[in-house]
């Protein structure tokens, strides 16, 4: 089973590693850059170097890159859309260099424009600045479904991914906590949602799962994170996730509150639930 959590790579990325190990994970998301989209840190290759033998040595992997999350692809003001193209096109560089394989984004929040209007400038966004000869492949996150945020439906996503021109560089990282809260019950009907994104998007474009609870319900469109088992999904749902035949080994990912401590504790959780 592959386990763990957003961890700060702002010590490096062998450190980031090393301390993913030292809770028990055995993979883990970090920021692309500071979450507000300052400017990012020149790429030190011997920490690559040194982390990528970590990697190797202790089986630990996927890295997971997370886009800053106030980049919006779908916004109607073109400088804030200019500044997520370019921010994301130097990324996409930088992680390339680092032989990082995925990188999350949210898709965008059209600001009133509308759900077609904002697919349609996330999907141009997105093919202006990828080559399709990246080896890396960009995650769109299942979104709550919060203010105007595009991509809360398998539909949504597929369409961004189609309009692209270019799918096969697409996949999807599944957030537990945005599903429940954008409608699909992964508590009374795992089976149900995922044979929907199956017919929809297909079940190998998972390529990591956000593993958080839920502060709120079933439907809710709100995206806010609670401790596993704490939340609205509760254990029983959670363990029915990770042991599901269709997600067991893909890379689960903490995004839940409280830090290093708590990611420990989690990770503990989910193995005991798991032997
Ligand atoms: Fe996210
Ligand atoms: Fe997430
Ligand atoms: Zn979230």
């Amino acid at each position: 089973m592959r386990i763990g959590a957003h961890i700060s790579i702002s010590k490096g990325y062998e450190h980031a590693v090393k301390e993913a190990l030292s809770i028990g994970a055995n993979t883990m998301q970090f920021f692309s850059r500071n979450p507000r989209g300052s400017a990012a840190k020149a790429l030190d290759f011997v920490d690559i170097k040194n982390a990528e033998e970590l990697c190797k040595k202790q089986d630990f992997g996927p890295l997971v890159a997370h886009a800053p999350y106030t980049l919006n692809l779908a916004s109607s003001r073109e400088k804030a859309r200019e500044f997520a193209l370019m921010v994301l096109k130097d990324d996409i560089e930088r992680l390339e260099q680092a032989k990082v394989p995925y990188m999350v984004i949210h898709p965008g929040s059209h600001l009133g424009d509308g759900i077609e209007q904002g697919t349609e400038k996330i999907a141009s966004g997105l093919k202006h600045i990828m080559t399709g000869r990246e080896k890396m492949m960009i995650l769109l996150e299942t979104m709550a479904g919060a203010g105007s945020e595009v991509g809360y439906t398998f539909e949504q996503l597929y369409d961004i991914m189609d309009r692209t021109g270019m799918p096969e560089k697409f996949g999807v990282c599944i957030d537990t906590c945005h599903l429940l809260g954008a409608g699909y019950d992964v508590i009374g009907r795992l089976d149900e949602v995922l044979s929907e994104f199956d017919r929809i998007l297909g079940l190998s474009r998972i390529k990591a799962i956000h593993l958080n609870d839920s502060k709120f319900p079933l439907g809710s469109r709100k995206d806010r994170h609670a401790n596993l088992g704490e939340g609205e999904l509760g254990s029983e749902a959670i363990k029915n996730i990770i042991t599901h035949p269709a997600l067991k080994d893909k890379p689960f990912l903490l995004e839940t509150p409280g830090g290093i401590e708590n990611y420990k504790k989690e990770i503990d959780m989910l193995k005991s639930m798991t032997d």
